[in-house]
């Protein structure tokens, strides 16, 4: 059974309490894992706590070097980790093995920023000739990085790369039905020398371990990613202790594509957007708006790509899309595909379950794409956290971009144009935290990354990440 990783040890729940993890693609069951209470979170407070006196007080260059090693560590085994993630997530083992090395690139890239002077400060020129203004940068304490289960390795790093870099000591949660990946890194950082303490993992349910990291005092700063739903209560249970918060919550992104578009490109890069990682992205494409002109091509276009892509277990070295991660997951989006057909719908490709054995046991979904579909629909309105795609006409510009910002969320957008002038209106008027030209969904490590509106605030990835996990303090030097 996996053990939770506390204080550089592998222990279990002190209740004895433990909960499974199962295969997406056969049910069957994967590995067991603690369900841990509040009390065993607790513990991995307190040994992040302890960590961070002497963590936060090694020289930056020497945290650098460790942090290096210790991914140089996790390289060497990133099969392993590649196929942990696999049996527990249900994406192909192609994609494992990319987020597994992300992860890796993660921790190298703030560890070589933190070697080369980041985050920097500021000296201020002051009125008196005899004082001196400094604006320094001190890490804030115990982070606590609560991750969603569709991209577990890489949403841990986003986190947990800056926090320690620049000094902060951290306690992960997993999402309940992907520790196994994580726990497993959280081993083989410390085994390559990260220290004791630094990096906790504790595994158990949002609604006790999670809690539990969002409201006690120890734990300074929160970084986030979930639903929207969750990240407001973490909002609002960590506002009582005046906690640092990051949340990178729920997206529905639209894809403008113009008349003027490379439409061949654009179906491609729209297919990628929508379908990798069976759909469940928060950066994925979930409405795309069409211009009339070229609708029934795109369309066309599009509908035969979803129709191509190979369904296969993850393990399947030719599968472009696993399953659906859990049952529910599978089920609210054959709901949220119902509401659009009973309001008049139409499905160009996919919209069932696929047929044959080997998909039997698992919770498989055809890519799915769908016309028609009038305003008000749940495609529309909600998250699609699945291979569904709703394609509506527009007639120009003005439409598309109006249609594009009516929804509660502002995570990516993107636009599909030779023109530079329509790709600067949506630069300027897109209501996203990142807008892609004849582009889509990869979030750069170069650049910040971040919702607005009910996508979330704060920021991953980029130099600016350093900002949410430092604070500032302003010194005065008379003499
Ligand atoms: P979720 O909100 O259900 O869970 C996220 C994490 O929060 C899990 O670890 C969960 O156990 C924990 N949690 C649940 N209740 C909690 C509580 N009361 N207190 C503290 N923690 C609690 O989200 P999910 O279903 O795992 O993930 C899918 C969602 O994540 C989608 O909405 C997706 O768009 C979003 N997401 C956003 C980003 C982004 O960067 N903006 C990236 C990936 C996923």
């Amino acid at each position: 059974m996996a053990q939770m990783f506390i204080n550089g040890e592998r222990v279990g729940a002190a209740r004895g309490a433990t909960m499974e993890v199962r295969n997406p693609a056969t049910g069957e069951l994967v590995d067991s894992v603690p369900r841990a209470d509040a009390e065993d979170t607790r513990r991995a407070i307190e040994a992040a706590a302890a960590a961070f006196p002497a963590w936060s007080k090694t020289a930056a260059h020497t945290r650098a070097q460790i942090l290096m090693r210790a991914s140089a560590h996790v390289r060497e085994r990133r099969d392993e980790v590649a196929r942990l993630l696999t049996s527990e997530q249900g994406k192909p083992i192609r994609d494992s093995k990319i987020e597994a090395d992300r992860f890796a690139d993660n921790i190298e890239i703030y560890a070589g920023l933190i070697a080369s002077g980041a985050p920097s400060g500021r000296h201020v020129p002051l009125p008196s000739q005899k004082a001196m203004g400094l604006v320094v940068r001190r890490p804030i304490g115990v982070v606590g990085a609560i991750v969603p289960w569709n991209f577990p390795l890489t949403l841990m790093a986003n986190k947990i790369a800056p926090a320690m870099a620049v000094g902060n000591t951290v306690v992960v949660k997993p999402a309940s039905t992907t520790p196994l990946a994580t726990l497993r890194l959280a081993e083989l950082m410390h085994a390559g020398g990260l220290p004791t303490g630094v990096l906790n993992v504790v595994t158990g349910p949002g609604s006790v371990v999670g809690e539990e990291i969002i409201r006690h005092p120890l734990v300074r700063k929160i970084g986030f990613t979930g639903e929207t739903g969750t990240g407001k209560h973490v909002a609002r249970s960590a506002a009582e202790e005046l906690k640092h918060v990051t949340l990178e919550l729920g997206g529905s992104d639209a894809a403008i594509v113009c008349d003027d578009a490379d439409l061949d490109m654009a179906a491609r890069t729209v297919a990628i957007g929508r379908f990798f990682n069976a759909g469940q992205a928060c950066l994925a494409v979930k409405r795309v708006y069409v211009f009339e002109r070229v609708a029934d091509e795109f369309i066309d276009k599009i509908a035969a790509r979803a129709k191509r892509l190979k369904l296969g277990s993850g393990t399947d070295a030719s599968a472009q899309m696993g399953p659906l991660h859990t049952a529910k997951q599978r089920a609210e989006i054959e709901s949220q595909l119902a509401d659009a057909i009973e309001r008049g719908g139409k499905v160009v490709a996919g919209g069932q379950r696929p047929a044959g054995e080997q998909f039997s046991k698992g919770y498989y979904f055809e890519p799915t794409v769908i016309v028609d579909v009038p305003e008000g629909a749940r495609v529309w309105t909600e998250e699609t956290f699945g291979p569904l795609l709703p394609i509506m006409r527009v007639k120009d510009l003005d439409e598309a971009l109006e249609r594009a910002n009516a929804s509660e969320f502002g995570l990516g957008s993107s636009i599909f144009t030779r023109d530079m002038n329509k790709a600067q209106r949506a630069i300027d008027e897109l209501e996203a935290g990142y807008t892609w030209v004849n582009a889509v969904q990869i979030a750069h490590d170069e650049l910040p990354f971040g919702g607005t509106k009910h996508s979330g605030y704060g920021k991953e990835h980029g130099t600016e990440v350093l900002d949410h996990y430092t604070e500032q303090k302003s010194v005065v030097i008379a003499s």
